[in-house]
């Protein structure tokens, strides 16, 4: 649990934000021996061990005090924060730095040939997404009376499967949405990676010393790259 003595940083396994952690955290001079398959790595020349996962269990992995530091895309930090409160759940962190990748917009998109003349043509319609949580807020913010329909993955063909009406996806370039006769319409949440900490229960001075220590660094590498 977070009660070790050594600092207990959560990255996503293998995916989009994998690589650009990885990098940052050597960036700031912490040495990691990376085995593929392995769920945990050790740093060589700081008191950190890695746990790699699936992004979508870092926030949760953070709100439970099981990790002190994750790597995150708000995107899913927020939807797994909305998520986590209205279950009862713990579900606060901290944030302590924005960074500067994955970056991406998570956007309502609407089949070509639907007639479309804003937010309000998606009354009584169902829009099949991956992050209700944020699409529910924002239909209530709008006043929109639609439904979200949870999908894991493939979401970009419910409309043609005939699953949904419409769909609520992360897009980046646009190009898979086109692929699949889909225009981009509303833009909703905005995201970029982000570094956080946990918040409930205790952390040692040991720890806490040593965040304090890479976060100036982290300050560095983010200006340098500016
Ligand atoms: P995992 O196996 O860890 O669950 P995943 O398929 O959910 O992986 P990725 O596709 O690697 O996740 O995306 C991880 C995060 O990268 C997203 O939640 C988002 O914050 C960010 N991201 C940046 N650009 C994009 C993009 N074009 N499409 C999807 N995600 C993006
Ligand atoms: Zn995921």
């Amino acid at each position: 649990m977070s009660n070790s003595k050594r600092l207990r940083i959560a990255v996503q396994k293998s995916g989009r934000l994998s690589d650009d952690s990885i990098a940052l955290l050597k960036a700031i001079g912490i040495k990691l021996n990376i085995r593929d398959r392995l769920l945990i790595a050790h740093s060589t020349n700081e008191p950190i061990d890695l746990l790699r996962v699936r992004d979508d269990d870092i926030p949760g992995l953070v709100m439970d005090g099981v990790v002190d530091l994750g790597f995150i895309g708000e995107n899913e930090l927020e939807e797994k924060s909305l998520e986590r409160k209205a279950a009862g759940k713990p579900f606060e962190y901290e944030t302590l730095r924005r960074l500067d990748y994955g970056g991406c917009r998570l956007s309502i998109a609407v089949p070509n040939e639907m007639e479309y003349s804003g937010v309000e043509s998606l009354n009584g319609k169902e829009v099949a997404t991956t992050y209700p949580y944020l699409l529910e807020r924002y239909f209530a913010e709008k006043g929109i009376n639609a439904k979200a329909v949870m999908l894991t993955g493939s979401v970009e063909v419910a409309p043609r499967a005939g699953v949904a009406d419409a769909i609520c996806d992360l897009v980046s370039t646009g190009a898979t949405l086109e692929a699949n006769g889909l225009v981009e319409k509303e833009e909703i949440f905005r995201s970029k990676a982000v570094l956080i900490k946990r918040v409930g229960g205790e952390m040692s001075e040991e720890k806490q010393a040593l965040i304090n220590r890479m976060m100036p660094r982290v300050d560095g590498v983010l200006l340098a790259k500016e």
